[in-house]
């Protein structure tokens, strides 16, 4: 089984406090987010609650990402923590379907992945906005004028000033 994915099976016959360590590895391509370039490695704890399993621990990846001045790629350490539940997908009790709220499935077989906790821990830690440690310049500002104007966000200004500059040489009619 991936080190990702754990059966609780075990866990979930114990009673509540019940607890489990175990290492977690993924690899980049099970996350499905770009960013994330590198092996998702921590320690795991998973709890039992009186309805569900608690995921916690501290997982480190390296994401990335790009410079927000020159755009060049950027390659940073990242950690971020889990705290998530997650519940069989049958009710034990009632035996029908559960309503998870904000909670994750178990599958039928108590497997838990935590491959999607993963991506979107990863997700919501990744920072807003980088820069190189150096001093790096944006590339726009390093252009020539003329290159500059190509720039989509200054094509309305450039249309405005040729039909300006044109203005009385259109004579069609
Ligand atoms: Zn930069």
């Amino acid at each position: 089984m991936a080190d990702y994915i754990f059966n609780v099976a075990r866990l979930l016959a114990q009673t509540s406090g019940s607890r489990r360590t175990v290492d977690v590895s993924a690899r980049p391509d099970v996350l499905d987010v770009p960013e994330v370039i590198g092996t998702v490695r921590g320690v795991a704890q998973l709890t039992r609650l009186s309805d569900a399993i608690l995921v916690t621990g501290r997982m480190r990846t390296v994401v990335r990402v790009p410079c927000a001045r020159c755009m060049d790629d950027l390659d940073l350490q990242l950690a971020f923590d889990l705290d998530d539940q997650f519940v069989p997908c049958i009710d034990p009790v009632r035996g029908g379907p559960v309503d998870p709220d904000d909670r994750w499935l178990l599958d039928r077989g108590h497997n838990l992945d935590l491959s999607p906790v993963l991506a979107e821990a990863a997700i919501s830690e990744l920072p807003p906005r980088v820069v190189c440690p150096g001093q790096c310049r944006s590339p726009l500002l390093d252009q020539p004028v003329t290159a500059r104007a190509l720039d989509p966000r200054l094509a309305p200004l450039e249309r405005l000033r040729r039909q300006m500059l044109h203005q009385d040489g259109d004579s069609h009619g």
